[in-house]
């Protein structure tokens, strides 16, 4: 395995290569560091160390039931104040229900349902919501709520965390999604998200839902306003939360940077963070949290051709097919808004990594060959070329 050797990284690299804990200074060291590659270099030393070439992905779909929301973040371009306005969209029960039964043909084995907080339904809307997923498919993973709506449910309906959880895990939740974190720092959280769970209570939903054996994700909404101090500080509390939760055999399973998209929100103005900005950023996140198993190339916060590249930077997992997701689409993302499971495997195997099909918890459902290289490629465009030529002659 090529080393890194590049000045002012070294130290940096033998504690990681000592397997000894990163400090807050080196995590701002490594944001600052003016060589991106050497730093993605030793990222993928641990991603190496971890996971070899295996690189995951999952068979998922995503269904946002409702954009209506409460909350006013600045850099939200998904929600709608109140149901009637242009926009807005709650769905009734058939509907999101449809939306699985359309794809019992190719089922997904997750689903992942994040929503804006809507102040006028029932709970017992969202407990039917999961009976009727899982009275579909029984085994379907249902990956549903951020922390920040686990804590409206709590704060709109007079529960503890532990009573909404406990009650949407009777009725089917199986684990919680990462989104909700922003930056945690109040600094900017003040400022971009000031009326919804704060990085507190996010933590704590986490912590709770860890204490009743439920394995989560956790996130960073970065490349705004927030300084690489900032970004230090958000990596490092969910690291102390990994820790404590472990204690107890459970924790986050996966850490996702988001990507700040500006088009439609109160950020307009501001330009989205660069390709380097993704890559820094995965690579930084691998070797800060050492013990979250997968650092996530999110394609469509990245896109995934981005994505494909940060395999090389510290990314063990993509996300999946997705097949319909709005949230990032709302915010100008030109990503797909969904890949074929052809499409997944041969962005990692034309990455080098061996492509593995998983389940949320990251049971292996299928492993795929290791493709060679550039062979693959230009088979694929042979054959594509093949095709061409027979479609205009
Ligand atoms: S990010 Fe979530 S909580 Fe904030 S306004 Fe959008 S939907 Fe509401």
């Amino acid at each position: 395995m090529q080393t890194v050797t590049t000045p002012g990284l070294d130290a940096i690299a033998a504690k990681v290569r000592a397997g000894d804990r990163l400090s807050f200074d080196d995590g701002v060291a490594l944001f600052r560091h003016p060589d991106v590659v050497a730093v993605g270099q030793l990222a993928n030393e641990v991603r190496e160390r971890l996971h070899g070439d295996r690189t995951y992905f999952n068979r998922n779909m995503r269904i946002e039931v409702t954009n209506v929301c409460v909350a006013s973040c600045l850099f939200c371009s998904f929600a709608k104040l109140e149901e009637g306005a242009p926009g807005a969209h709650t769905m009734e029960h058939e509907e999101a229900w449809g939306e699985l039964r359309t794809r019992m043909g190719d089922p997904p084995s997750e689903i992942h349902i994040v929503n804006g907080l809507h102040p006028g339904l029932p709970f017992s809307y969202y407990e039917e919501l999961l009976a009727g997923f899982k009275r579909i498919k029984p085994d379907v993973h249902m990956k549903c709520f951020t922390a920040v709506e686990i804590h409206f449910f709590a704060r709109h309906y007079g529960m503890t965390y532990a009573q909404v959880l406990e009650r949407l895990r009777r009725a089917g939740l199986d684990s919680l999604p990462g989104g909700g974190a922003e930056i945690f720092h109040p600094e900017v959280r003040t400022r971009i998200s000031h009326d919804k769970a704060t990085a507190d209570e996010y933590i704590e939903v986490h912590r709770v839902a860890h204490a009743m054996g439920m394995r989560t994700n956790c996130t960073m909404l970065y490349g705004h306003i927030e300084t690489f101090e900032h970004r230090v500080d958000h990596l490092l509390r969910l690291r102390a939360l990994q820790d404590e939760s472990a204690k107890g055999g459970c924790g986050f399973q996966s850490f996702i940077p988001l990507a700040f998209h500006p088009d439609g929100n109160g950020m307009r103005n501001m330009p989205a963070p660069t390709a380097m900005d993704a890559l820094r950023t995965v690579a930084v996140s691998r070797l800060l949290l050492d013990n979250v198993p997968h650092i996530k190339a999110y394609w469509v916060s990245m896109t995934p051709e981005v994505a494909q590249i940060a395999l090389r930077f510290g990314a063990s997992d993509v996300d999946g097919t997705i097949i319909h997701e709005t949230i990032y689409r709302a915010a100008g993302s030109r990503s797909p808004s969904g890949l074929t499971v052809e499409g997944l495997v041969r962005l990692i195997q034309e990455a080098g990594r061996v492509p593995v099909e998983r389940d949320t918890l990251y049971n292996v459902v299928r492993e795929y060959p290791r493709a060679s290289l550039p062979e693959s490629a230009l088979k694929v465009r042979d054959r594509n070329a093949k095709k061409h030529l027979e479609v205009v002659s």
